[in-house]
């Protein structure tokens, strides 16, 4: 299945990271939000990032960039790769509209960190073209892409993502579709268990991230983590743990909750668990 062009949706971090892999690739790319301003911000993210790889002999960064272009319309394209806000509810309406505007041949896939995407592939008229493609943080950087088979998704559809993987340099993991898949089943009560370890006076987050790194040889600590996830993020998926697996073990710890409600979303918004320039 040749997937030479790819719409992306959603150009948040995680949109602008996948738009950058995929143009690096070779395939061209059509690049669309929501909300006004946010394609531009994105291209800014991904001038800056090419550039920084460029240094380290990456590509070149205007032949990359030139092959993403900015759309108001889901258009044309063999592949969507989904990456907007964690909401069920925004996702499943993306859905239903690219799977009217899109070719029935296309796949079209969500970067979901915790949103079935059984549910995703049951409001489409393609259920078997539909599955999760779950990048991660920061994505010309990591080498992870998580493949989720939803309960209809066709064996075709997992083999030429899975193929797409490895064509974007990166190393597929395949996963069934349970809540939270594997990564986040695992990371998420790690950082919701630091929240609650800072939230008790345990330890000054300083120290919490430093066990980890010098102890388990994390590369980040949890609280660090969660701030580059974003903290809005971690909670919209610890709620779907919590809702699809039923144990309280899963519930938010309230601590992220009051910086979600008080707007400290992380590195996004300059401040979380800590402060950004
Ligand atoms: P973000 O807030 O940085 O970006 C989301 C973008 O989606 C924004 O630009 C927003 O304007 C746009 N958007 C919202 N609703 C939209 C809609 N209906 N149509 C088009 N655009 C819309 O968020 P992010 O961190 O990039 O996360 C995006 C997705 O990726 C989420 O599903 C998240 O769970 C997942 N994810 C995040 C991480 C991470 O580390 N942040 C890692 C893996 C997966």
């Amino acid at each position: 299945m040749t997937l030479g062009r790819v719409l992306v949706v959603g150009a948040g971090q995680m949109g602008a990271g996948i738009a950058q892999v995929v143009a690096a690739s070779g395939r061209e790319v059509l690049l669309r939000d929501a909300f006004p301003g946010a394609v531009e911000r994105g291209l800014a993210t991904i001038e800056r990032s090419l550039a920084k790889l460029h240094e380290k002999g990456g590509p070149d960064p205007a032949t990359v960039l030139a092959r993403i272009t900015p759309v108001e319309a889901l258009g044309e394209a063999d592949l969507m790769i989904e990456a907007i806000v964690e909401q069920a509810d925004a996702k499943k309406e993306l859905f239903r509209a690219a799977d009217e505007a899109l070719p029935a041949g296309a796949i079209l896939a969500s970067n979901t960190s915790s949103i079935p995407i059984t549910e995703l592939a049951a409001v489409t008229s393609r259920p078997e073209r539909v599955i999760g493609m779950h990048f991660f943080n920061p994505v010309p950087v990591l080498a992870l892409v998580e493949v989720i088979r939803a309960d209809q998704t066709s064996d075709e559809t997992a083999e030429a993502i899975v193929a797409l993987a490895h064509e974007l340099g990166k190393t597929p993991a395949e996963a069934n579709d349970f809540p939270g898949f594997v990564s986040n089943r695992i990371l998420m009560p790690f950082i919701n268990e630091a929240a609650y370890a800072l939230m008790e006076g345990v330890a000054e987050p300083e120290a919490i991230d430093t066990v980890a790194k010098l102890g388990f040889a994390h590369p980040i600590g949890p609280l660090a983590l969660a701030d580059l996830i974003g903290l809005d993020t971690c909670v919209a998926i610890m709620d779907v743990l919590h809702a699809g697996l039923g144990d309280p073990k899963y519930a938010p710890c309230p601590l992220l909750r009051r910086h979600v409600a008080a707007g400290r979303l992380g590195r996004k918004s300059g401040r979380g668990f800590y402060e950004y320039g």
